[in-house]
């Protein structure tokens, strides 16, 4: 069975991690990320404010101007426009940290904030729909392919398992690069994604599939990160109990001359019980692969939906 094997890089804001860093001092620290993430990946924490050169404590600061394009201005002395330091930052740190494979931001921070910080227009008012923090807005921009998300959203379980499913999946790639790619290697390690995809984003697997069925016509060096990119962008659709459904029957389907009338009839109902939300997504996957330890299938084994982060986080107890 496919087991993620190292730690994954992680970078995170550090506040998040207890570090007092806060304008006030302070720290955010979240339990989620200190407790139990910390266990199974690497953090890289950093400060985006603090490695601007601003200290702790320090003023304030908060986003003005157009929701799209803010400026990070201090809420006390209005001519301190950290801006471009903070983006400049953003660009940085998106070629400097070229071995994480996600990152987790501090939600309604003007400098980490991914979505919804609230952006002031000059009337004092806070505007509809908010803006990103100037240091996460760069960041993302400069790779659009990074996993990431905000503690906050992390406490929804849909949220944070398919966010850890892009983080593995982030590092395996770049495992498979460092190991050197090859057309082969691509096209098998598109083969071990095929049902995480299926579940992921149907629509994106049959135009994946596609993409792979004409890599003898490209370049490796255009096509893998093209297809690395599409295959990222697909995997952050998350998987709902229908294609998660959809999935294990497909599964189930390499067992149908294995298993007697029984043990399919009870995999089956296992699956209907999880569809209707009376069971998580564990029990059903626990007895599929338990008939697989019984009747073992080379392809099914090697599949990243079948473990696609350690079984320790029990992400899909929650789901
Ligand atoms: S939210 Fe970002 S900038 Fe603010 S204290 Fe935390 S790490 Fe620093």
């Amino acid at each position: 069975m496919h087991i993620p094997d190292a730690k994954p890089r992680i970078a995170i804001s550090a506040c998040l991690l207890g570090n007092p860093v806060r304008f006030n001092g302070g720290h955010k620290q979240s339990s989620l990320c200190s407790d139990v993430l910390a266990r199974h990946v690497a953090f890289v924490p950093l400060c985006p404010e603090v490695a601007i050169g601003l200290g702790t404590p320090r003023e304030p600061i908060r986003l003005v101007g157009a929701p799209e394009n803010p400026r990070a201005r201090g809420t006390v002395r209005s001519e301190l426009d950290v801006t471009d330091a903070l983006a400049a930052y953003g660009r940085q740190m998106a070629t400097q940290l070229d071995d994480i494979s996600g990152f987790i931001l501090m939600q309604k921070s003007p400098s980490c904030g991914m979505e919804r910080v609230k952006v002031y227009a000059a009337n004092g008012h806070t505007q509809p729909g908010g803006g990103s923090g100037v240091f996460a807005q760069a960041l993302m921009q400069a790779c659009p392919d990074l996993p990431v998300e905000e503690d906050g959203r992390l406490n929804d379980a849909v949220l944070r398992e398919n966010f850890l499913t892009r983080v593995y999946a982030h590092a395996d790639w770049q495992r498979l690069r460092q190991a050197g790619l090859s057309r082969r290697a691509i096209v098998d390690f598109h083969s071990r994604y095929k049902y995480q995809l299926m579940a992921s984003n149907p629509l994106q697997y049959k135009v994946l599939g596609r993409l792979v069925a004409q890599l003898a016509e490209h370049s490796l060096e255009e096509f893998a990160p093209q297809y690395f990119s599409q295959l990222m962008q697909a995997l952050k659709k998350p998987a709902t109990r229908g294609t998660h459904c959809n999935v294990l029957l497909h599964l189930s389907g390499y067992l149908k001359d294995a298993l007697g009338a029984e043990d399919r009839r009870e995999m089956r109902h296992l699956i209907d019980q999880y569809r209707a939300g009376v069971i998580p997504l564990v029990v059903p996957l626990t007895l599929l692969k338990h008939h697989f330890r019984r009747h073992p299938d080379h392809y099914v084994a090697r599949q990243a939906y079948m473990q696609p982060h350690p079984e320790t986080l029990s992400l899909r107890n929650g789901i």
